[in-house]
């Protein structure tokens, strides 16, 4: 154990360069890195507004495009596509135009969530496919109202991968670009188990990926298990996302998702949340070929009374994702405790202690996000 955590805290000299130049680490940043070893920390120098301007222009940098459908047919401009329905679903929880997210923001010279109003025509967008892919390919969920049909379960699920995929790509580019910035990072171990750590999450998603598009070639929708629930209720939040759950309902470990191991695959899951007229479809689904930890958890799942169920996801959901939307009055609506307990339990999955001491302090999660 403790060898795999050494191999993984700091960098094989002859491993190819983080920074992405395809040169091996020794030959490339490595010089670069000891001689900026010394240099001062100049981020103190610098004020939240300008702190993030820096992180936003430093997301901003990378983004792309990319048709993740890539075959002969793509066609037309890769336009920026909602990822979760912007006529039906974003529709539905926007007043004004607006709705709720939560994004990284610079308070005191650090990085916190904070609640932000965004238009709903913005609201998850990504650059994942061709003008002709995103049409065609989702017509059965773009077109049909949903109806918990396999074929409508795949493609929900195909569409959260896709988003959250971009995000990964992303997140590495951002890694790649501070360790060219700031080359003394290379030697830093924080920052290599953080580089370690996307590139265990982008080799997972790669396979994830294959095998998710043979299927679609291949109309084999059946690869995919889904749970799904209909609340009789509409709820003020929307979802949809691919990440991995590392405890079941009993809180037995599922994943280890610490494990630093290159030769474990940590899969996902897919989850979309959305109301509907009257009602909320609740669609988590799983590739059957990559994992069988997740078959234990969808038993408990479907064994699960409602409260239960909601109670689950509602913690699971919060902790692992950053694609939610919420209904701008259901956010304004909540007490200033509520709020804060939201925003600090938002971040309490990063540290153990810090979960703890919301729980002493009455903080942890008193909120329901089926209730908003
Ligand atoms: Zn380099
Ligand atoms: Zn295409």
């Amino acid at each position: 154990m403790l060898k795999i955590i050494d191999r993984n805290i700091s960098l094989n000299p002859y491993e190819s360069c983080p920074c992405g130049s395809d040169k091996k680490f020794k030959f490339c940043c490595f010089k670069k890195a000891k001689q900026f070893l010394r240099e001062e920390n100049t981020y103190r120098t610098f004020n939240d507004s300008r702190l993030q301007n820096l992180l936003k222009t430093n997301w901003r940098e990378t983004d792309f495009k990319i048709c993740f459908a890539e075959n002969d047919d793509c066609k037309g401009n890769i336009k920026s596509a909602h990822s979760i329905q912007n006529n039906r679903i974003l529709n539905r929880i926007s007043e004004e135009g607006h709705v709720y997210n939560i994004e990284a923001s610079v308070i005191n010279s650090s990085v916190k969530p904070k609640f932000n109003k965004i238009s709903k025509n913005k609201a998850s967008t990504f650059f994942g496919f061709c003008d002709y892919h995103d049409t065609e390919i989702f017509k059965p969920i773009e077109q049909n109202t949903y109806e918990n049909t396999e074929q409508q379960n795949f493609l929900l699920a195909y569409r959260a991968f896709f988003v959250a995929y971009h995000k990964v790509i992303r997140k590495m580019s951002i890694l790649r670009n501070a360790f060219k910035k700031y080359p003394s990072s290379l030697l830093d171990p924080q920052a290599i188990i953080m580089y370690r750590t996307a590139q265990l999450d982008m080799k997972d998603d790669e396979l994830e990926c294959e095998l998710l598009k043979n299927n679609f070639n291949n109309q084999n929708f059946s690869t995919i298990e889904s749970f799904v629930y209909v609340l009789n209720y509409e709820i003020n939040f929307a979802v949809s996302s691919y990440f991995t759950i590392s405890k079941d309902m009993r809180n037995n470990t599922l994943h280890d998702i610490y494990n630093l191991d290159e030769d474990i695959v940590i899969p996902g899951v897919f989850i979309n949340v959305f109301p509907v007229e009257g009602k909320t479809n609740i669609v988590i689904s799983y590739n059957k070929y990559i994992d069988n930890n997740y078959k234990v958890l969808f038993a408990q799942l479907r064994d699960s009374t409602e409260e239960e169920l909601l109670d689950y996801l509602s913690y699971t959901i919060f902790n692992c994702t950053e694609d939610l939307y919420f209904r701008p009055s259901s956010i304004e609506a909540l007490n200033e405790h509520q709020k804060n307990s939201m925003i600090e339990s938002y971040t309490s999955f990063l540290s153990p202690f810090n979960e703890m001491a919301l729980i002493i302090n009455g903080m942890h999660f008193e909120f329901n996000l089926f209730k908003l």
